[in-house]
């Protein structure tokens, strides 16, 4: 396929907005493949600040970070056993976020009840728009296949397009011919 498929366009917009020794959030670290790739954008001068509300999610991404023990990439890692709209209270006074991003919905392999709720999301997606630089993006991967993923669409949905434009340019990026209600983008760049 010629055209990004909707991971590869996630991460292509995290690689433009965080850079070198660059200041980076994830708000879902679910199993660490988020944390790991903002961790090598970051470099070993700068930093990543990691939530999650599972403690099993905590642990497999300090293992994945662990794992690539040549890279050191849990020196640059904060890992926060906590729920993502408390993000501003975890960051360093007066931190500027340069990307972030949440991938919505549960862990998988693990208990699907656990999952990411509209209002905690929005708050999050509110907090993280204040604290970010211009040009920086928060890009939010929105699964949709269950139930609380259709509520929670709708709402962030509502959220988002109502952002003023002179607040903030907002993207969504969705295949619209896909069986199954996969996965779309959201992506917010701070103006
Ligand atoms: N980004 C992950 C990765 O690379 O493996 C996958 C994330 S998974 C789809 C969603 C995660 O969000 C789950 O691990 C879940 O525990 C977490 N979560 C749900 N509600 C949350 C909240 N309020 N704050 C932080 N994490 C939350």
């Amino acid at each position: 396929m010629t055209m990004d498929g909707i991971l590869p366009f996630a991460r292509l917009l995290l690689e433009r907005s965080v850079p070198d020794g660059g200041l980076a959030v994830d708000a879902t670290a679910g199993n660490g493949h988020d944390t790991m790739f903002l961790a090598k954008l970051a470099g070993e001068n700068g930093q990543v600040f990691s939530f999650d509300i599972q403690e099993q999610a905590i642990k497999s991404t300090r293992e994945r970070l662990q794992a690539a023990t040549k890279l050191r990439l849990n020196e640059r890692v904060t890992l926060i056993h906590d729920s993502h709209e408390h993000v501003r209270r975890h960051l360093p006074d007066g931190a500027v976020v340069d990307g972030a991003v949440l991938n919505l919905g549960y862990l998988p392999g693990s208990d699907k009840s656990v999952t990411t709720t509209p209002d905690t999301t929005i708050h999050a997606v509110r907090e993280l728009l204040n604290m970010l630089k211009p040009g920086g993006i928060i890009v939010i991967v929105v699964y949709h296949g269950h139930d609380e993923g259709k509520v929670e669409r709708d709402a962030l949905l509502s959220y988002t397009r109502g952002i003023p434009q002179e607040e903030a340019h907002v993207l969504e990026y969705r295949f619209t011919n896909q069986r199954n209600n996969p996965p779309f983008i959201v992506a917010v760049e701070k103006r």
